[in-house]
């Protein structure tokens, strides 16, 4: 694929994805504006012959001929959109085996910051919402206008060859028209493309109210009517904007239709001098007049439909253009290296950083050190700059001042598989696949697959219990995605997303925050657990809830970018600084706490 693009280059895209049923189409359209002319000079010249046929009985056999041509013609025109359907499906199923499967590489491959991007997200949806047929369509369209253009173009050389006035007034008519079309299409995409932004919410409003994740909170706080509320205003809002430009659009195409057909007439009443004066036969006269008036559908709501749909075909190309230059990062298809590299140390030294487009620093000069065997922990506020340390460790992120040294090694000298080898995280929001418990584990090293590894993990995370509880065991599929799926709990599905982390080989096991769905007691026991499975390794737990972080080694307390407090427990305890107020008005939870 191409750097820029413009209408043009559908003419590359497309055949390059399935060249035989493109060439098929190109073949069948150039066909179809050529068959209109052919008929049109067969029918004047079949006039021309009945009538001296019936004056003086001569030209019988051109009679014949003229007729044939014209049933085969007719024949092409019937059997043309039969044909043009069966390829065009064709070549969309070529079209979605590689062309959207080379659109899905590209994106999986863009810049992080692009992902957590609104803009760049919503240029990804609008490019991606069925790509093959939006590309077969345009296509399609293309030749089609294309086809119409020999069409039109046919009959006024005819025309032109004995009465060139009035070709010159056609032309002008359809120049206005296919100025009207394009201006409108743009306006249309446009409408698209500010209605898009309203159609995400609103589609995010209607997976709260329709969704499972929110449906506990559904029944307690009974906000449904306040969120379809919010819906509906999203809805109406992307609705609205839509409405307003289809019907500009119609008002502009309604005035161009009525001022072809009314000039067109014009045309034929005009005709009648040259056919009067010899210089046009009858039969021409007459099939220029069939043809002429076949044309007002055409030229005053076919061009202007293609001209409007290949305008919106511009805009997308011109969004298609637009998500190729997004910069890539090809590295991060590759999977993590087969050969890990021991962690032996991780260093930063006074990185600061900021996301782009981001006014302010959102780590200020951080500086640590892990060594290779020992428990950290990173606490502190919700937004003071803990997962932004997960971010920049496995390379997602490289914009920063200051260095980070993996065994005394700048990060940059690191491939992005071999960074991915190194450190195996379980996410805040860590994944729950609808599919078997078993391959919910495997998945965490499928290159490297290894059966022993997902049965240590299951036992490391005293999922066996649960396992035996199962109807077909650790193949039970999970969710509730299809019958007989089981779906878990919220701490279930945690002890499998941290278990997914151990079948890795990483030698650096990171948990970030990944207890939402637990209570405090309940995270504590995870973060011990956790620390003993992983004894001799090298582990950073990311908390804001402080008793989990007790048996760290080294614990780091964030607050707004910058460490302000480190040591273990007891030390920071003994300094009465943040950890210790912190740690005291958090003591409750786990009097209170309750076990999951
Ligand atoms: P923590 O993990 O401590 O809750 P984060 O590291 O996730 O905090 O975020 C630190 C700060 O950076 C927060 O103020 C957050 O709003 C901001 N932030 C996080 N991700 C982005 C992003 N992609 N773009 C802009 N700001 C971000």
């Amino acid at each position: 694929m191409k750097d820029k693009l413009g209408v043009a280059n559908l003419v590359q895209i497309v055949p390059h994805y399935s060249p035989l049923e493109a060439v098929f189409l190109g073949a069948l359209n150039v066909c179809g504006g050529i068959v209109p002319t052919v008929y049109l000079l067969a029918t004047s010249k079949f006039i021309d012959s009945a009538i001296s046929f019936s004056k003086n009985g001569s030209g019988k056999n051109s009679i014949f001929l003229f007729i044939f041509i014209m049933v085969i013609c007719t024949a092409y025109m019937w059997l043309y959109p039969l044909l043009v359907e069966l390829i065009a499906t064709k070549l969309e199923n070529n079209l979605r085996k590689s062309f959207r499967i080379d659109l899905t590489t590209n994106i999986a491959s863009v810049r992080y910051d692009y992902i957590e991007n609104q803009e760049s997200m919503d240029l990804i949806s609008r490019v991606c919402r069925e790509p093959e047929a939006r590309a077969s369509q345009s296509y399609q369209r293309m030749l089609s206008a294309f086809g119409l253009i020999l069409k039109i173009g046919g009959i006024m050389v005819i025309l032109f060859l004995r009465v060139w006035w009035a070709t010159l007034v056609v032309a002008g008519i359809a120049a206005l028209v296919f100025m009207v079309a394009m201006k409108g299409g743009e306006e249309n995409y446009e409408a698209e493309r500010l209605a898009e932004k309203h159609n995400r919410k609103a589609h995010y409003l209607s997976e709260v109210l329709q969704g499972r994740d929110a449906v506990h909170e559904r029944t307690i706080f009974d906000y449904s009517e306040k969120v379809n509320e919010w819906w509906h205003s999203q809805y109406e809002t992307a609705r609205k904007i839509k409405l307003s430009a289809s019907l500009k659009w119609l008002k502009e195409s309604e005035i161009s239709g009525i001022l072809t057909s009314l000039m067109i007439l014009g045309i034929i009443l005009v005709l009648v001098v040259p056919l009067k004066n010899g210089a046009l036969s009858i039969g021409l006269y007459i099939s220029i007049i069939n043809s002429i008036i076949a044309l007002i559908p055409d030229l005053s709501w076919e061009l202007p439909e293609y001209t409007e749909a290949i305008a919106e075909d511009k805009e997308y190309l011109s969004d298609l253009s637009g998500l190729l230059k997004l910069q890539h990062n090809k590295e991060w298809l590759s999977t993590p290296s087969s050969k890990v590299s021991d962690v032996e140390s991780i260093e930063f030294r006074n990185v600061t950083f900021s996301y782009p487009g981001l006014c302010r620093d959102v780590l200020k000069n951080v500086s640590f050190l892990m060594e290779k065997g020992k428990h950290y922990a990173i606490v502190g506020a919700n937004g003071s700059g803990k997962t932004t340390i997960t971010k920049l460790l496995t390379g997602l992120y490289n914009d920063f001042s200051g260095q980070i040294l993996i065994n005394g090694i700048p990060i940059g000298a690191y491939s992005s598989s071999e960074l991915k080898s190194m450190f195996a995280i379980v996410y805040q929001d860590f994944a729950k696949y609808g599919i078997s418990l078993f391959d919910n584990i495997a998945i965490g090293n499928v290159n490297n697959f290894d059966e022993d590894k997902v049965y240590e993990a299951i036992n490391e995370m005293e999922l066996s219990s649960l396992i035996e509880s199962l109807p077909e065991g650790v193949l039970t599929s999970l969710g509730r995605i299809s019958e007989g799926s089981v779906d878990l709990s919220g701490g279930q599905w945690q002890r499998i997303a941290t278990a997914r982390a151990l079948v890795s080989n990483a030698s650096v096991r990171i948990l970030d925050e990944p207890t939402a769905a637990l209570d405090p007691i309940s995270e504590s026991k995870l973060y011990e657990n956790f620390e003993k499975i992983n004894k001799g390794k090298t582990t950073i737990l990311i908390s804001h809830r402080l008793a989990s972080t007790k048996l760290a080694d080294v614990i780091f307390v964030f607050d707004d970018g910058s460490i302000v407090e480190q040591g273990n427990y007891e030390k920071l305890m003994s300094m009465d600084g943040i950890y210790s107020t912190m740690f005291n008005s958090q003591r409750s939870w786990y009097i209170y706490g309750t076990e999951e």
